[in-house]
Order: C-alpha cells, then structure tokens, then sequence
C-alpha cells in the first residue's frame, strides 16, 4: 500500500495540546454513531461548520489555530466496542481525521482498524491525501471513503481550504480507493456561492465523478450555521469584496436564500443528469 506523505500545510502551525476522553464512539445522527480523535482541525477550511464545538470546548486560539489529540482514543475504543452494538461510524463529525497530525499519531487508523475488526462499518470523509496510507485496513472490511470538494479550481480551493490536500489529490484519493475495492463517494459542499456554483463548475465536478466511478454524490449549500460567518465574511472582505453583499443575502434574508436553493438544486440535477449519474446523487439541496 502506500504509505502517501500528507500534504505539506499550507497554514501557521497549530497550537497542540494532549487530552484524554472517557468516550470516543458516540451516537449520532448521520450513521448511528461518530468518533473524533481530535478537537479541532489545522485544515482551516473558512466555512467550517465545526466552529460550534468550541462552544463547548473553549480555546484562547480561533478555530482551525489549535488542536487537542485524544491520545486514550484507542485504548477506550477498544473497550467501547466490546459493549456496543456495531453499526456504521461516521469519521469525523467534527475534525478531518487525517489531518496533518495523523501522520505522527496514528489514532484514526487504529480506530479504524478496531472498528472494522469488531463487525463496524467506517464512512470516512476527508481533505488529505494521508488516507491513502489506511486503505489496506479500509478494505478489510466494511467501508465507504469519501472526500470532500467545494471546487474544482486549485487557486479558490487554497483559499478557502488553506491546509487541506490539493484538489487533484482529492480525486486521486478516490481513484486509489477504487482500485482497493472500497466503496468511494463525494461531497460537493458547501457549494461557494457566485464562484463554484456555476454551470462550468458542475459540469466539471460531475465529469471528474463520472469518471473516477464514484459510487455516492452528496451537494450541499453554504449553510449559515453559528460562528460561519464570521471567516466567511472576513475571506470575502479580503479576496471578494463585490461578493460579501451577495453571500450576506444568500445566507441571511429568506426570500432569496429559498430562491437560491431551489435553482440550485435545479443546476445540480441537471449536471448530475448530463453526465448520467442522477441515481447516485443522495443528497442535493
Ligand atoms: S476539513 Fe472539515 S473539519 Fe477540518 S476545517 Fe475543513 S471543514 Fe472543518
């Protein structure tokens, strides 16, 4: 297999901190449960709907500057999984798991490997090419790998997903999954208003889908969710200024959000339709 060095961060290096948890396998409502090895994530994607946590996990550093690694997430999986029924576990809710600190630390993969050992089906969703180096454990057993891409453009993605791996890796990471075995899927979300919700755009992300074979397609809308606004608005001040007008409406008065998700879901359907991959779309705004 290969062993896929993560992508070189792109971002200011994380404040990192060594916590322990009581519990890491924890019941959700996508999949019937997820597991976070980390609190927070360096990949410093600007609508990164995660923020919320550090409601409940306060830090001096903004979101995406800090991260704590659970470094028990092994040894409490381990007896969780003995007294948990197994079911499909959703990594990660609130973190890439392969961000650039799994290199060193590993627990994404063990957990992984506990999970499939134990009759647990892993739904992995990623930025970093670094999962390339689990896929032997991935397709032990039950599994889907998936990725998420907001763009096709290299340069918009940079920016708006400073640390994360390249988009062709993206694409790359999918490719090699397929080639293992693995069930694949992507996320296309959240779709950036005005500048990857195009027609250019989907039918690039759907002929890139179509051709790589993927099994699932998820889209999603820029959601307004708590603390979003906040980056979002700053990048759009910074890199598109014409733009901030426009995304505060899109996100904030009711009347053209509803309108923008309807035509949206609309473009989407008919990009998924020309490339004839409508019955693999399972989410769509
Ligand atoms: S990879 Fe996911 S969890 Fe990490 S910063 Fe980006 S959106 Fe947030």
């Amino acid at each position: 297999m290969n062993n896929a060095a993560p992508t070189p961060s792109r971002g200011p290096q994380p404040v990192v901190r060594e916590i322990t948890c009581k519990s890491v396998l924890n019941k959700c409502s996508i999949g019937d449960y997820s597991l976070n090895c980390y609190v927070g994530c360096a990949h410093g994607c600007a609508y990164c709907y995660a923020r919320y946590m550090q409601r409940f996990h306060p830090h001096a550093e903004p979101w995406g500057e800090f991260v704590d690694v659970k470094t028990n997430a092994v040894e409490v999986l381990e007896k969780q999984v003995r007294r948990m029924a197994p079911g499909s576990v959703f990594m990660s809710s609130a973190c890439d798991g392969w961000q650039p600190l799994e290199q060193t630390w590993r627990l994404t993969r063990e957990c992984c490997r506990i999970l499939i050992e134990h009759g647990f089906r892993v739904n992995a969703l990623t930025k970093n090419a670094l999962v390339l180096r689990d896929l032997d454990i991935l397709a032990r057993g039950s599994a889907r790998l998936a990725v998420t891409i907001t763009t096709p453009d290299e340069g918009l993605a940079a920016l708006w997903e400073p640390c994360a791996s390249s988009v062709a890796e993206r694409w790359q990471i999918l490719s090699r999954a397929r080639e293992a075995g693995i069930e694949t899927g992507v996320m296309f979300g959240p779709l950036l208003p005005f500048l990857s919700d195009g027609e250019a755009s989907l039918d690039a992300l759907f002929e890139a889908a179509t051709r790589e074979q993927v099994d699932v397609i998820w889209v999603d809308a820029l959601n307004p969710r708590p603390k979003v606004w906040e980056s979002v608005g700053a990048l759009l001040r910074s890199e598109f200024p014409d733009l901030e007008e426009r995304y505060r409406r899109v996100l904030f008065a009711p009347v053209v959000r509803k309108a923008y998700i309807k035509a949206l879901g609309e473009w989407v359907r008919r990009a998924a339709a020309k490339h004839g991959v409508l019955e693999r779309l399972a989410g769509c705004p």
